[in-house]
């Protein structure tokens, strides 16, 4: 046990923390404790949802393919950072928002209900939002459609600005990172995150759950990704040493990314008796 401040709700990370998956994000593979964690939320109803900063597909997609590998997760439970733009780019009121990502990252912003267009579109020299998020295939096109945009004055958005996160195989390449870094080299102007760590996704975390930030536990394996959301945002930051970071690196966090409880997986939620009554 522990004299953290109880939680009543929790947002799990999903690389990393509740499943891996293989680099191509095509396998996963659900991590030890993962399961049964969820039933028992579910089952006492305790609030809970997953934020993956993954942005390749919408949420109903991704859900499916989860719950195929045995993790039971509803799709009304798993958000990523298109859900949380959808949100930024209605309440800001753009009208035309210029995607840097897959076909995935464009219907999941068209099922929010989001008007999007690519760089090949007419339509893409009227874009009054940039939004850059997963693209392995991203283009020098594409690059200089969004450098046009944002020099015009459209805004930056990014799913993620995370040089890499957790596969089966090891640290995959964070591709949203290095193309907002193309675009910030080349405007002068960096971009707005909406995925973790933003304030963005912690406030759409503790709306979604109904509750305060102070009384969400936020649970991943990335210091600078989950722990510094929670940190900021004055949630409390649980590390995981399932995904990218060891008991050690930890330990050797700066204060902003400093765990307030280090638990080797999520199954320790229950084996340690964290969860509330
Ligand atoms: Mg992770």
């Amino acid at each position: 046990m522990t004299d953290l401040r109880p939680p009543k709700g929790f947002m799990f990370d999903l690389d990393g923390t509740l499943i891996l998956s293989n680099r191509e994000l095509g396998e996963y593979q659900v991590l030890p404790g993962a399961v049964d964690v969820l039933q028992t939320l579910e089952a006492r109803g305790i609030p809970f949802l997953a934020l993956t900063n993954g942005s390749a597909y919408a949420a109903s997609v991704q859900a499916p393919k989860l719950r195929k590998v045995g993790l039971p997760i509803r799709d009304e439970r798993l958000f990523t950072p298109n859900s949380v733009a959808a949100k930024v780019i209605r309440d800001r009121g753009f009208a035309n928002v210029l995607v840097l990502g897959t076909q995935g990252v464009v219907d999941a912003l068209k099922g929010h209900g989001i008007a999007c267009c690519v760089a090949t579109n007419e339509s893409a020299g009227s874009a009054d939002a940039v939004y850059v998020a997963w693209h392995p295939n991203c283009t020098m096109e594409d690059i200089h459609a969004a450098c046009s945009r944002v020099m015009d004055g459209a805004a930056f958005l990014t799913a993620s600005d995370v040089p890499f996160f957790a596969t089966q195989a090891g640290p995959a390449f964070g591709y949203s990172c290095a193309i907002c870094g193309a675009i910030a080299r080349v405007t002068g102007k960096e971009p707005e995150v909406t995925g973790k760590p933003s304030i963005h996704a912690m406030d759409f975390v503790a709306a979604q759950l109904g509750l305060a930030a102070e009384d969400v536990w936020v649970i991943g394996d990335d210091p600078r990704v989950e722990t510094e959301m929670a940190q900021a945002g004055g949630a409390i930051g649980i590390g995981v040493t399932s995904g990218t970071t060891s008991r050690e690196e930890w330990a050797a966090q700066a204060p902003e990314r400093r765990p307030h409880l280090v638990i080797e997986t999520v199954g320790e939620l229950l084996t340690g008796g964290y969860l509330p009554d």
